[in-house]
């Protein structure tokens, strides 16, 4: 017996896989940043052809976009604060597959957008679900996956800024140095709060989580089929050498009926 039948045994049944990835294409919401910041393109596709005079038996298709449009994966060198670590193609692929849990606070999330996960309330969640996983991620559900197919929702910006959830900079610091997971993911355009400029350090998912050489994911969705514990996740942002980041296809692998 190899080491993988029994899995591919369960593929057949007993193991469901969940797309956790938002479609990537022209409305994709994109991060908006104040002045004077460089800002992303979104993401565009050109027709080469489609059965036509330009390629009679083929369609295919070129695109343009940000690294860090739609769902994606964000490396250490993103961040100044990771500045000569990894790149989105020197990553480890062991480091792309691994345990995930997910914090439910969806609820807190409907009351308040700013919310911020606390340290706390994770070593609430250890202490009923065991500990953060080893090599594994965080996933933190807010419910503001709802709101990808409308850039302003997305975003949800006032005079003041954008309002959407994130960490704590306690809470990332905690999950950079403490914490023995690779990486957080999240529902929002990125793993920091839309006020996070005011935190100290400003942007602490990205400083601390990167500088410490873990990861980021955003604009999942469908995190509501997954356990509290017990899924495994699979990251796969394209090889760009030297990339900052990518978009990515993230799939879990769940017990069917888990959820
Ligand atoms: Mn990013």
């Amino acid at each position: 017996m190899g080491a993988l039948d029994g899995f591919v045994e369960a593929l057949r049944g007993g193991i469901e896989v969940v797309d956790l990835t938002q479609p990537l294409d022209e409305d994709t919401p994109v991060l908006k940043l104040p002045e004077p910041f460089v800002n992303t393109p979104g993401w565009s596709t050109r027709e080469l052809s489609r059965y036509d005079d330009r390629g009679p038996m083929w369609y295919w298709n070129a695109f343009e976009g940000g690294e860090h449009v739609g769902t994606h994966f964000d490396a250490p060198v993103h961040w100044i604060t990771g500045q000569g670590g990894e790149d989105v193609a020197t990553v480890p692929p062991s480091r792309l597959v691994g345990p995930a849990v997910v914090i439910d606070k969806s609820a807190e999330v409907a009351a308040d957008p700013d919310y911020l996960l606390t340290v706390d309330e994770v070593q609430a969640f250890e202490a009923e679900h065991g500990a953060l996983p080893d090599g594994g991620w965080l996933l933190l559900r807010t419910g503001w996956d709802a709101y990808a197919h409308d850039q302003d929702a997305f975003l949800n910006a006032d005079e003041h800024g954008s309002h959407t959830p994130g960490f704590s900079a306690e809470c990332a610091r905690w999950l950079a140095d403490e914490a023995p997971v690779v990486g957080v993911g999240v529902e929002t355009v990125g793993t920091d709060a839309g006020r996070a400029m005011e935190l100290d350090p400003p942007f602490p998912c990205h400083a601390l989580m990167l500088g410490a050489g873990k990861y980021g994911l955003t604009s999942l969705t469908n995190l509501e089929r997954l356990p509290a514990t017990g899924a495994v996740l699979v990251a796969a942002p394209l090889k760009l050498t030297g990339g900052s980041g990518s978009p990515c296809r993230v799939l879990a692998f769940v017990p069917a009926g888990a959820a």
